[in-house]
């Protein structure tokens, strides 16, 4: 990479925002107030899920937040997720619920996201809370997108005026990223499958953020020079003939596919884009560990409002 080229690095970042949240943990325990807590529903036995929570578990632990975990079997009938999504939302104790997507085949997630109390839904996906950032109002806000802005506040990126492209329009990364670049007055595109002519719309972005979850989609030669990059996208790639091509600029990544025979990677391919970009969040170690500060921000947030 470029001596100029700043790597955006997200363990500072989570770091930062995990502090704040401990300090307000403490200051409520100082006030006498209990703890928050966070609820997180998991069904099945899916592995990458059970990380993710097991993530989010360790850091409600370092946090201060209490959290209470809801295992069930991947054959668990819709009307008994129901159950239990309405019994959280009817706990007193209970500040954020979050049920860890995907669910199994045959249960219907956009049925349980409804089911959660908006005042709730830690990963802001309930329809009132998605009206609420369309509206510019406060509410709770998706972890991913909000955990992004706030490390380009941090850094003092400038958004207003500036041409930012979104790559990807899911509701849990791209739209709600696209409204939060929007409401700071940048210029947003919004590009996805059907997109004509990516790399030229590439070219033209200040910021860009890859949310695709394509490995080594992006090269360096779409970036322009001196742009901000946000790499969303956690990939596992195997394929050795795939690593050549993507890794081509990075020799350290295609070793480790050997040796370990697989290797993360986001949907910038990093070294190409290093080279060229202003500054980038790298993957693993950028944008994905911010996630669960998000989480633990969004329960704070939840339990500070009622
Ligand atoms: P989705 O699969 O829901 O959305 C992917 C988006 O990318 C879609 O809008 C799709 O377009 C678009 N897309 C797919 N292929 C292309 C292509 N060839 N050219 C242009 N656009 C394309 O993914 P998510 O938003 O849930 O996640 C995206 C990535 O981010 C994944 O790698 C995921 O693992 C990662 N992720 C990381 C998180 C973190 O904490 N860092 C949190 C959440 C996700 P269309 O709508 O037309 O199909």
């Amino acid at each position: 990479s470029s001596a100029m080229t700043m790597i955006l690095d997200g363990k500072v970042h989570a770091e930062r925002m995990l502090g704040e949240v401990t300090a307000a943990v403490e200051a409520r325990a100082a006030r006498g107030l209990r703890p928050p807590c966070l609820a997180v529903v998991i069904v099945g036995d899916d592995p990458a899920s059970h990380v993710y929570v097991r993530g989010k578990v360790a850091a409600c632990a370092r946090t201060g937040i209490r959290s209470v975990e809801r295992r069930l079997p991947a054959d668990t009938p819709q009307a008994e997720l129901d159950g239990i999504i309405a019994a959280l939302n009817a706990d007193p104790l209970v500040d954020g619920i979050l049920v860890q997507l995907p669910l199994p085949a045959g249960l219907d997630s956009k049925r349980a996201l409804h089911a959660i109390d908006p005042a709730k839904d830690v990963d802001g996906l309930h329809p009132v809370n998605q009206g609420l950032l369309l509206e510019g109002l406060p509410g709770l806000r998706p972890c991913t997108p909000s955990a992004c802005m706030n490390m380009l506040r941090a850094h003092g990126v400038e958004l207003k005026g500036i041409r930012a492209l979104v790559l990807g329009r899911s509701e849990i990364v791209g739209k709600p990223m696209a409204l939060m670049l929007l409401e700071q007055h940048a210029t947003v595109t919004i590009a996805h499958s059907r997109t004509r002519d990516l790399p030229a719309l590439c070219r033209e972005a200040d910021l860009l953020v890859a949310a695709v979850g394509r490995p080594g989609m992006v090269e360096g030669s779409w970036i322009k020079p001196g742009a901000v990059v946000v790499d969303v996208g956690i990939n596992r790639v195997e394929d050795p003939a795939l690593g050549e091509v993507i890794f081509a600029a990075d020799p350290g990544k295609m070793k480790t596919l050997r040796e370990k025979g697989g290797v993360l990677c986001g949907d910038v391919r990093f070294q190409e884009a290093a080279a060229v970009a202003g500054a980038i969040t790298p993957v693993p170690g950028g944008v994905g560990l911010l996630t669960i500060a998000g989480v633990m921000a969004n329960t704070l947030q939840a339990c500070q409002a009622r």
